[in-house]
């Protein structure tokens, strides 16, 4: 059974958000940890958190996956940008031992000039301060599309940030659709060099979520504009492949396309139907 779910809103509460996602047809879900512009995020409320524990368990959920403020820079130019990234992350990933064993995604950043090395090494750093031994989530570094200085748009460079962090173990990759194709990777008409590609750079054991988007723009455009699932260049085909791909299919999965509560379910449907 396909795992799936999409991004729904934190504001209403942890156990709403797994009662909405099972009205969608998903077993998992998408959250932002915080106002994606950043801010300060909500106090825990324990009764909430330990009732979608509960929730889950009864449910067969998949694990879920907490997306960072996506205006988090851990390789910004700047200190006091880098600082409020790392007192960021080590908030969330404190918070998220009350939903323990699940994930957390970030964007790795954008370097501003300071050239991609550089970048990698500031990202690396900030891990290795965020990251502690007996913590239970497991930090994705999430695909990016290669917008303007962005980094992680090759997996080399993916590979090159987890080289870096001494507990590897506490890291995977979450491999979003609409960014690896902006980023050039042809999952649409090569999907098995992809993978093939990503088991040789990074391993593919390091892959533990899918972002499914499809894309406004045609294949290496480093755009990032998320589409409708199948009314994009990506398009319905490859969609299919993705999701019953023996590597792939038993990944959670998490839609983040340009939908409203009722375009969320419709996907989820046609999705699970393949
Ligand atoms: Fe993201
Ligand atoms: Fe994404
Ligand atoms: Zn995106």
């Amino acid at each position: 059974m396909l795992n799936i779910g999409c991004h729904l809103s934190v504001s209403q509460g942890f156990e709403n958000m797994g009662k909405q996602a099972m009205e969608l047809g998903g077993n998992t879900f998408q959250f932002f940890t915080r106002n994606p512009r950043g801010g300060k995020a909500k106090e825990i409320d324990k009764a909430d958190t330990d009732a979608l524990i509960i929730f889950m368990k009864k449910n067969n959920f998949a694990k879920i996956l907490a997306h960072a403020p996506y205006t988090l820079n851990p390789c910004s130019g700047n200190e006091r940008t880098r600082e409020f990234a790392f007192e960021t992350m080590s908030d969330d990933l404190k918070r998220m031992e009350y939903l323990p064993n699940n994930m957390y995604n970030f964007h790795p950043g954008s370097h501003v000039g300071q050239g991609v090395e550089k970048g990698i090494e500031l990202i690396a750093e900030v891990l290795n301060d965020v990251l502690w031994e007996d913590m239970s989530t497991t930090v994705l570094l999430e695909t990016m599309a290669g917008k303007g200085s962005e980094i992680g748009s090759k997996f080399e460079e993916l590979k090159a940030i987890i080289d870096r962090v001494e507990l590897k173990d506490k890291l995977g990759v979450c491999l979003d659709t609409c960014h690896v194709f902006d980023g050039g990777y042809d999952i649409k008409d090569n999907l098995e060099n992809v993978l093939e590609e990503f088991d040789k750079i990074i391993g593919i054991e390091r892959l533990k979520a899918l972002h499914l988007n499809d894309s406004k723009n045609p294949l290496a455009s480093h755009k990032d504009r998320h589409e409708k699932i199948g009314e994009g260049y990506i398009g319905i085909k490859a969609f299919e492949r993705i999701v019953t791909h023996p590597i792939l299919k038993n990944l959670p999965c998490f839609l983040e396309t340009p939908n409203e509560l009722a375009g969320y379910k419709k996907e989820i449907e046609l999705l699970k139907s393949f």
